[in-house]
This record gives C-alpha cells, structure tokens and sequence, in this order.
C-alpha cells in the first residue's frame, strides 16, 4: 500500500475511533500488516533496498528488537500509539500543563494488565506510571502475586496528569470529558496486549472504562468484561494507604486471588492465608 493510501486509512479509522464510543475493531495481524506496510513506506529506499539485499541483512536485522515475533509486533505497535500520544494535544490544558505524557510500562505480551486513573506529580515528572506511594505497594502487591512489575502491563485512563491551579498541591480526579478524550489510547492499548485479564484500579479507573459509576464497595470483587476481556475491579492502591485496616488489605488481595485463579496460576496456602 503507498503512503497516500494508508494515510487515508489511518486518518479514516481515527476519524471514526473519535466519533464513536466504540473504537473500530481490527485484529492484532491486520494492525501488525497496517502499521508494518507504513513503516515499509516511511522507511528510506537504500534502507528498503539493504533489507532485499542478503548481504546487508544482518545490518538492517540488528535494528529490529529481539524476541519473539508477536511481542515485538506488540511492542512495535505500542510503540506507534506511544508517539501518538507523546504529541496529542486533544486535551489543550493538559497538553500545556503535562512535564511529559506518560503512556504505559511492562511487558507487551502481558496476560494481565492494570488500569489506574492518571498520572499523579511522581509520574509526570518520571514519565511512568505507579512510580509514587501507591506505585510502590501496586508492585508489592504484585510480589506478593509473584509476578515482576516487568511481567505486566501497567496504564492509566489519561496519559497526562490533571492539571492542578498554581499553589495547590496534590492531584486531581480526572473529568469525564477528559477520560472521554483519552480513553481510545487505552483502547488501543488493551487490543494490542490483549491481557487475559484485566484489574481496574478504583472508581475512576472503572467510569474511565465502563462508564459506570457506582462505590467500590458495589463494585469490587467481582468480573465484569472489558472489550470482551474478564475484569476485576479493587481498590487503588492509594486507598490502601489511607486505610491501612487489615481487613481492607485482605479485600484486597481476595480480589488478586481471585485474578491468580482466572489466570491458572499455582497459589500457595502462605497466598491463601495472607493478612487473615
Ligand atoms: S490526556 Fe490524553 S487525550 Fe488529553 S492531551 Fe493527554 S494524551 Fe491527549
């Protein structure tokens, strides 16, 4: 496909992502196909002509990341909505107030993928998510889980932090408006990675991807589905750290037991029994 002809496509699927609640569904190999067509057409003729050539391939090979063939198409494919992100200004004020976007970290071939409100102070200025308090005991949590913070995918609703009025300190929830805005990159996001799970992290993270709002003592605790995805809704970790309660910690951890089932993981009677 030419490059004129592939812009038009991508600009008429952004065109209909925007107008719709539902973002137009393609699979992960039409998108590795579309995305890798437009990469074909950017990339320079000598380098194009070095890729036929047999000789010069192991020279255009060491530029393509290792591993194996479907996450490094994710992570390519990640890696194309990232620089979308890195330059949208849909949300002016936040486009204006951001240090930088912050997009999302982990594994691109995750089975299971957290989503979090916005990023807070800690993450705007470092650029990743969960970075601060609250990130520290998500990866904790997911110790405890035994998983890596590196074995999942971590994101949030909004790729910029909520601005705040000059001499306030703190963060602010995120606008339906604004989560309405952003929320096809997250979108995006989940149907390249396509987690076998997915856990929403508190109120916000659930309005931003189900547009139901209701308490976390209604939600949480059980599956809902995400753009077909099972989902799990609990509290976010900066809950934990305002209510210490064991009790709430242990809501907590039924919830990623729950999500350790779902996901066939062994769990051990030390798991089972943990703050009980
Ligand atoms: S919050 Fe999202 S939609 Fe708004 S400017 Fe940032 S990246 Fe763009």
């Amino acid at each position: 496909m030419t490059q004129p002809a592939l812009d038009l496509v991508i600009a008429a699927l952004e065109t209909i992502r925007e107008k719709t609640d539902r973002a137009p569904r393609a699979s992960t190999t039409v998108l590795a196909r579309l995305q890798g067509a437009r990469a074909a057409a950017a990339r320079p003729l000598a380098l194009r002509t070095a890729h036929a050539t047999p000789k010069a391939f192991g020279a255009v090979e060491s530029a393509v990341p290792s591993g194996d063939p479907g996450s490094r198409n994710k992570a390519e494919l990640l890696a194309v909505v990232r620089d979308r992100v890195r330059a949208c200004t849909k949300c002016a004020h936040l486009a204006c107030s951001r240090t930088q976007t912050v997009f999302g970290v982990g594994n691109p071939d995750a089975d299971l993928m957290f989503v979090g409100e916005a990023p807070g102070v800690d993450e705007d200025q470092q650029g990743e998510p969960f970075v601060g308090r609250a990130g520290q005991l998500l990866t904790r949590i997911l110790k405890a889980m035994n998983f890596a913070r590196e074995d999942v995918y971590i994101a949030n609703i909004l790729k910029c932090r909520p601005d705040t009025s000059p001499g306030t300190f703190g963060n602010r929830p995120p606008t339906p408006t604004e989560m309405q805005t952003c929320r096809p990159y997250l979108v995006e996001q989940i149907e390249i990675i396509q987690p076998t799970v997915l856990v929403a992290l508190g109120a916000v993270a659930v309005e931003g991807l189900l547009g139901m709002r209701a308490t976390m003592r209604e939600l949480r605790g059980r599956w809902h589905t995400c753009n077909g995805i099972p989902l799990m809704i609990t509290y976010h970790p900066a809950y934990l750290l305002r209510n210490q309660a064991p009790s709430e910690k242990r809501k907590v951890w039924e919830d990623m037991l729950q999500v350790l089932e779902r996901l066939e993981r062994p769990i051990s009677d030390r798991q089972r029994n943990y703050f009980l």
